[in-house]
């Protein structure tokens, strides 16, 4: 039996690799953020039998060549070479992919990129993601990281423009202006207070926004601004069937909407229909795409 997770900074979701390839999900743990050994036990427990592979859906960058994973807020996984050291310390096969990809595989699997021969999963949530899977196959690129849109100084506040009035937004990857630091949930709180001088939650942002306030519109606006012209340099790129959203922001329909047809204004194919839209797997795409994930490593036919 393989046992499925879905590792993120606050909880760890398990459950089984069903026959028919989706994963039944059998409960959440939270995550020993601090304590290796911790963490390891917590793995353990949520397995059946000791010997079975599982799959781990990442919620960090990790490098397939090294087997060392990023992941800020989950320090004992930090900088270390995860891979090796679960598979010594659990005792057997371990696989390991990044959320945004098993998103985006979960999604051209069987989600809204069934069929489809281009699927660009994004996530838009408290960071910016992405993850690419063609003809049925994820695309993971040099370095593991293909598909992470997110990060690049491409927002110049100079520009002047729809830019004036935003500031050098400093992301975690250590460049300025990344997409990830403008128009993540964070990005957005923090184009408001660029804007407006008032610190709120984007979930007060984008309640506004409904309401019609104008500083709320106006920030949401240029948030939205930025976020298609980035999306649509990618889409002229990669020419995706379709474009799933996960992650917290994906729940709110007409912040999609808006992407959606901001985003399509600005590329050269007509879509005649939504590019942009949210995920089958918005709310478990970690688990679903490890699952797939697992059934493609460990099994003969991939069936
Ligand atoms: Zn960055």
């Amino acid at each position: 039996m393989i046992t499925c997770f879905d590792i993120g900074g606050s909880f760890i979701r398990h459950g089984a690799l069903q026959e028919n390839g989706s994963v039944a999900e059998s409960g959440r743990v939270a995550t020993p953020g601090d304590d290796w050994n911790a963490f390891v036990a917590a793995i353990s427990a949520c397995t059946e039998d000791s010997h079975s592979p599982i799959s781990i859906s990442l919620a960090g960058a990790f490098d397939e060549r090294t087997g060392f994973a990023e992941v800020a807020n989950i320090p004992c996984l930090d900088k270390r070479p995860v891979l090796e050291d679960l598979q010594t310390a659990l005792d057997r096969p371990v696989l390991i992919i990044n959320d945004a990809n098993a998103f985006a595989l979960a999604e051209a699997t069987a989600g809204t990129g069934r069929g489809k021969a281009v699927v660009f999963g994004i996530i838009l949530g408290s960071g910016v993601g992405g993850g690419l899977v063609i003809d049925g196959k994820l695309v993971k690129g040099f370095g593991g990281i293909a598909g992470e849109w997110g990060h690049g100084p491409v927002v110049d506040p100079t520009a002047g423009g729809q830019l004036q009035g935003l500031e050098h937004y400093p992301c975690g990857c250590g460049q300025t202006g990344c997409i990830d630091a403008a128009c993540s949930a964070r990005g957005m709180e923090r184009i408001h207070l660029s804007l407006h001088r008032r610190a709120v939650s984007s979930t007060e942002i984008t309640s506004a926004w409904h309401a019609n306030d104008p500083a709320a519109t106006a920030t949401v606006e240029a948030w939205a601004t930025l976020l298609s012209r980035a999306l649509s340099v990618l889409v002229n790129t990669l020419g995706p069937d379709v474009i799933p959203v996960s992650g917290g922001l994906a729940n709110d329909g007409a912040l999609l909407d808006l992407i959606d047809r901001k985003s399509r204004a600005l590329v050269l194919a007509d879509y005649g229909g939504p590019l942009v839209t949210k995920g089958r797997f918005a709310d478990n795409g970690g688990l679903q795409g490890a699952g797939i994930a697992a059934r493609l490593a460990f099994t003969e036919t991939g069936a």
